[in-house]
């Protein structure tokens, strides 16, 4: 599944293809992905101008001239792939070799840009993700994200403003870092690494972070600078990934990373020193990857 700095590699490739171009045509090869399109999403999206292309958690923003905002999320498989030239019908004018089942192209966006046409291709075999349709007045207000925290990749997110949403909590530092109330787009992998970087438990209270006037003790401090670090090395990490794949076949969406502790149960500890062994365990459903021995 995606997270959010593969959802950043994805809107900094796109950028470059979808910026200022004229969107002439959406067009939709099926009613629905996870949810049904828009009524008129086609009809009201085409023919404007994209004015930018944003990000908010693991949410894709495409703005447009009218004040209308395209909100695409790549659910459990999504991607997106540009092609650039003419359509894939004239022969020999195809950049990229088909890395994609075709069956699955469910959007395509049909472009006219200065250096020429293009088409942005959302292709997504589980049909998790889905697309929406709103305006950028009324945003902040829509369901997808007026109960979300800050990003962790902006300077909002400090150890005071985790430290009043850790205070007096017993819950598990894990489940508190998941909950998008508190910061957005933070997901199960990036959790785990940024947990295991400040050698803090998952299991431990969240109210621990916090002293009794409610400021951040220095383990809090640390475990924000291991949440801003994470992302931020992940997001460039996917930016060299996001060239080779620009190489390759024009497809935005996936990366790998080594991971510290993510999925490694049963391997050693890669904390200088430590010679403990990652276990797993499950808290609220989901796996947790950690050092018992140096994450107290
Ligand atoms: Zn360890």
């Amino acid at each position: 599944m995606p997270e959010l700095p593969e959802v950043e590699t994805v809107r900094r490739g796109l950028t470059p293809a979808m910026e200022g171009a004229l969107l002439v045509r959406a067009e939709l090869r099926r009613p629905d992905l996870r949810f049904p399109f828009p009524a008129d999403f086609s009809t009201l999206v085409s023919g404007q101008h994209i004015v930018s292309l944003g990000r908010r958690a693991k949410y894709l923003l495409i703005d447009l001239e009218g004040g209308d905002v395209i909100i695409a999320h790549l659910g459990m498989s999504g991607s997106f792939r540009v092609e650039e030239g003419q359509m894939p019908d004239t022969p020999g004018d195809f950049h990229h070799p088909r890395g994609k089942d075709e069956k699955h192209d469910h959007v395509v966006f049909h472009l006219e840009r200065a250096k020429g046409p293009a088409r942005v291709i959302y292709n997504d075999p589980r049909r998790f993700g889905f697309m929406d349709l709103t305006r950028r007045d009324t945003l902040a207000s829509h369901v997808f994200f007026r109960d979300l925290g800050e990003e962790p990749t902006g300077n909002v997110l400090d150890a005071a403003y985790l430290a009043a949403r850790f205070a007096g909590k017993a819950q598990p530092l894990k489940s508190t870092l998941l909950d998008q109330k508190n910061i957005a787009g933070l997901g199960n992998i990036y959790v785990c690494e940024a947990l295991w970087r400040s050698g803090l438990s998952p299991l431990r209270a969240s109210g621990t972070l916090v002293d009794a006037k409610g400021k951040p003790k220095k383990t809090l401090v640390l475990l924000t600078e291991a949440i801003r670090a994470v992302i931020a090395d992940a997001i460039a990490a996917g930016g060299s990934s996001l060239r080779d794949h620009i190489q390759t076949d024009g497809t935005l969406g996936y990366f790998q990373h080594s991971f510290s502790v993510y999925d490694r149960e049963g391997e050693p500890c890669r904390t200088p020193g430590c010679g403990g062994t990652v276990a797993r365990v499950v808290q609220a459903g989901r796996s947790t990857f950690y050092c018992p021995k140096c994450q107290k």
